[in-house]
């Protein structure tokens, strides 16, 4: 058998890369996490999670992130901070290339996950001055405010009626006049009297001297335009892969979620792929623990097979 630093590498500590972390160790796989920022990933952001079974009464994101990798150290993890520059795979051994070095191994479990998509209203000017695409770790800031909050999906929904624990008037500005988020929340969303739908509208920009001071939205159906005074703008318009150490080495589809079989295992053998960061008709938590303990035994059968 090929020689290589470790049987499995994992990249991203969210649920799915935890997850695979903590069958592989109990496997007792000779397996290195990798993360560029701070285990959690996505939920980290997430105020409070109550579809995730075994929390009667919800779990903060951040709780429920801590518990997984407690969970996954104990049993011998390892996890290190580093950030994947490259990958080559065209051998056996696959080749992770970070800033420092090259590390090889024989089998990959790609988990990095999803970041919030941008819209080109000023996000880079306004960031952390107003515009913020976190309510648990903003919300504080605009008690007693009025905000503008950008989306339909779950998270939009989601986040918007947290903040209504803090800020007097959120706007939500669709681009529809139909949400696409669960009936349970959108069922809260309608009843909460702090939250006032801006149907079908898009925000073009956002106005201020030294922080959000208005919001610009017009209507698709009128042309009209009109700017609300507020001091926050949080936008929640989808996610976008992260996958920019990828390359071209593994298939995806058309907006960059990497294409894997039931098996989770992508275009390349021996390189599987779990959580948000594959093409998947649902991004759950439930969702990412399970494609990251088939990929993490599936890797294991892949070693086991290797002559
Ligand atoms: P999402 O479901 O893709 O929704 C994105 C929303 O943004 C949609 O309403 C979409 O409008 C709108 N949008 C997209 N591009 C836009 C643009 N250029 N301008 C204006 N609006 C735009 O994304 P998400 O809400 O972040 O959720 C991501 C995944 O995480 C989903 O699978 C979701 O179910 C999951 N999630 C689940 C929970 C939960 O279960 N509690 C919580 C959070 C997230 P249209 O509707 O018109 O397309």
């Amino acid at each position: 058998m090929i020689k290589t630093d470790y049987d499995l590498v994992i990249i991203g500590a969210g649920p799915a890369g935890l997850t695979a972390g903590i069958y592989s160790a109990r496997a007792r796989m000779n397996v290195l996490l990798l993360e560029k920022a701070v285990p959690g990933g996505q939920i980290l952001i997430t105020d409070w999670i109550e579809n995730y079974p075994g929390f009667p009464e919800g779990i903060s994101g951040y709780d429920l992130s801590e518990k997984m990798k407690i969970q996954a150290e104990s049993l011998g993890l390892k996890i290190e901070s580093a950030e994947v520059h490259s990958l080559n795979l065209s051998g056996e051994a696959k080749e992770i290339i970070l800033k420092d070095r090259t590390i090889t191994t024989k089998s990959l479990i790609i988990a990095s996950g999803a970041s919030p998509r941008k819209l080109g209203i000023g996000e880079d000017k306004f960031f952390g001055k107003g515009v913020s695409f976190c309510a648990t770790c903003d919300g504080p800031f605009f008690r007693d405010k009025i905000v503008v909050a950008i989306g339909g999906g779950d998270t939009a929904i989601q986040e918007s009626i947290f903040l209504t624990k803090f800020a007097k008037k959120v706007y939500l500005v669709h681009r529809r006049n139909e949400l696409r988020a669960t009936k349970i929340l959108q069922e809260r969303a309608y009843k909460n009297e702090k939250i006032e739908f801006v149907w079908d509208s898009v925000v073009t920009g956002v106005e201020g001297f030294f922080g959000v001071e208005g919001v610009k939205v017009k209507n698709l159906k009128t042309n009209e335009e009109k700017t609300i005074t507020a001091n926050g703008c949080f936008i929640w318009v989808g996610i976008l892969p992260n996958t920019a150490f990828l390359n071209g080495s593994v298939k995806t589809d058309e907006f960059g979620f990497i294409k894997a079989d039931e098996k989770m295992q992508t275009s390349v053998p021996g390189v599987f792929a779990a959580g948000d960061v594959r093409d998947t008709p649902l991004r759950q938590i439930a969702t990412a623990v399970g494609d990251a303990a088939i990929a993490a035994v599936c890797s294991e059968h892949y070693i086991e097979n290797l002559s």
